[in-house]
């Protein structure tokens, strides 16, 4: 089963990226993922709670904001823009994927495993860019695009378990083009794959 701040994860991508509360309850209620209990709606808040930031229950993990500021119940998805990957998309061809991205994408949101790899990413090439195709947000947004990147993780999802840690030595750093065209295809290109492929050359 998932965690509770999966399904928040998953209901908010659904709604396209922020919701009130109540729509959040109305679509948990209609994927039934969870046999439904009188106590869902306050779990579901709890578990937005510790994943924002503004919240005084926050516990380190930042998944969600609160768009409307404290108390207004209308959360966001963190990184949802920079994150654009359809849930909808998903073929009728790979069952699993809908499964799959959403591990996926959890995986690519623990925050610690992404801040080491960004970390160590650094330390070995003094700036960050894109391993697919070089783009640096920075050099070219500037103050805005310094620190940004995005990490995917590159081992296949279906050959790891649950209970596996994410190994920050499997996170790739990815502009968010590359990223998207790695998820285009199903299954997922691999870093190697999308590199023979690409044309230009930032
Ligand atoms: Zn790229
Ligand atoms: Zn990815």
């Amino acid at each position: 089963m998932n965690t509770w701040k999966e399904e928040c994860v998953f209901l908010l991508k659904k709604l396209g990226g922020h919701a009130y509360l109540n729509e959040i309850y109305k679509e948990f209620e209609k994927s039934g993922t969870r046999p439904q209990t009188p106590s869902f709606d306050a779990s579901i808040r709890a578990a937005l709670e510790k994943g924002s930031r503004e919240s005084a229950c926050f516990d380190g993990e930042e998944l969600f904001y609160m768009v409307d500021g404290k108390s207004k119940g209308h959360y966001g998805l963190v990184n949802y823009v920079s994150n654009q990957i359809d849930l909808t998309q998903e073929d009728d061809e790979f069952p699993e994927g809908k499964l799959m991205l959403k591990k996926h994408l959890s995986r690519e949101r623990n925050q610690m495993v992404i801040t080491k790899s960004k970390q160590k990413f650094k330390e070995i090439h003094g700036h960050l860019f894109c391993e697919i195709c070089g783009f640096d947000f920075f050099k070219v947004y500037g103050e805005l695009g310094n620190g940004f990147i995005e990490a995917h993780h590159n081992k296949p999802i279906s050959e790891m378990n649950d209970n596996e840690k994410t190994n920050i030595n499997d996170i790739i750093m990815v502009c968010s083009n590359c990223h998207s065209m790695i998820h285009r295809k199903r299954p997922w290109l691999s870093k190697e794959q999308l590199k023979s492929i690409i044309k230009i050359k930032h």
